[in-house]
């Protein structure tokens, strides 16, 4: 399809991009513009600089057969995102609660990291239009049914990713007193691995996330239920606090891609048909 070789033309150029883009340290100047200079001087060479956490497939995964190439639906997109405002993407792995601070101090310009917008992060980082609907369900061992609902993790260890909305979520059960223990753990596959070795009961993730890796091991783990929110869980793309003028280069290509039909074919790669 044609909109794809769009895609595929910026995923190369990223990739080449990274060869030669410098490093992009130096934030602590005692000049406090050093930061809006350095977000500047990248967009002005049209090199976006995008952190994201390659743990949270299919939204940004490391490729299994190269170990090194960072590939997903967020990628895709922000990839198709920066092309239509004339723009290369360097991608930077990192751990998902560093990326709010990167974006703070400077060294990325862009997060990228199926992000659900909440009230506290909006106050730190600026958000563009949401992009994906998503929430938490919970994923149990296959062979537990002792977990139908919310109120059935009454007495159980909990795990989910630190520093997510999972988190806090199950920190908010632990409070009012409904499960027993919560370890929060760096990301999904740490937290499968405490549930498998029975050092947890259950599983607090993103739905589609915690779906995906119940498909993809369907003999060791199954969702159990879903968290019932009063606020549905939204996914945005971030930027430093006041950077609008790239907010809406985001916006507006978030726009055309959702228009062009480039977005509804990404969900087509990674979700099979549109949801
Ligand atoms: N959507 C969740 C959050 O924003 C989890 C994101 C993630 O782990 N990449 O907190």
């Amino acid at each position: 399809m044609k909109r794809f070789s769009k895609v595929v033309v910026a995923g190369v150029l990223a990739a080449s991009m990274v060869l030669f883009a410098g490093c992009s340290g130096g934030n602590n100047n005692a000049d406090g513009d050093k930061d809006v200079n350095a977000n500047a001087e990248s967009q002005e060479s049209n090199v976006l600089k995008v952190g994201t956490n390659a743990e949270f497939a299919p939204f940004e995964y490391v490729n299994e057969e190269d170990g090194t190439t960072i590939e997903g639906f967020d990628i895709d997109l922000i990839n198709a995102i920066a092309a239509d405002q004339g723009m290369t993407v360097e991608m930077e792995n990192m751990e998902f609660d560093g990326l709010i601070m990167a974006l703070e101090n400077g060294s990325i310009d862009v997060a990228i990291a199926g992000m659900s917008v909440d009230p506290k992060r909006a106050k730190q980082v600026d958000f563009t239009e949401t992009y994906y609907d998503a929430g938490l369900n919970i994923a149990v061992a296959i062979d537990d049914d002792s977990i139908a609902s919310e109120e059935d993790l009454a007495g159980k260890v909990v795990t989910a990713q630190q520093g997510t909305t999972g988190a806090n979520k199950a920190m908010e059960l632990q409070e009012a007193g409904v499960v027993a223990d919560v370890k929060l753990l760096a990301n999904i596959n740490v937290c499968m691995m405490a549930l498998a070795n029975g050092e947890v009961d259950a599983v607090i993730m993103d739905i589609p996330v915690n779906n995906r890796y119940v498909a993809a091991h369907p003999d060791e783990v199954k969702i159990a239920a879903d968290i019932v929110a009063e606020e549905p869980e939204q996914y945005a793309i971030a930027v430093a606090k006041g950077n609008t003028e790239l907010l809406e280069k985001l916006d507006a290509g978030l726009a055309n891609v959702k228009e062009d039909g480039t977005y509804d074919a990404l969900i087509d790669k990674y979700f099979g048909a549109a949801e």
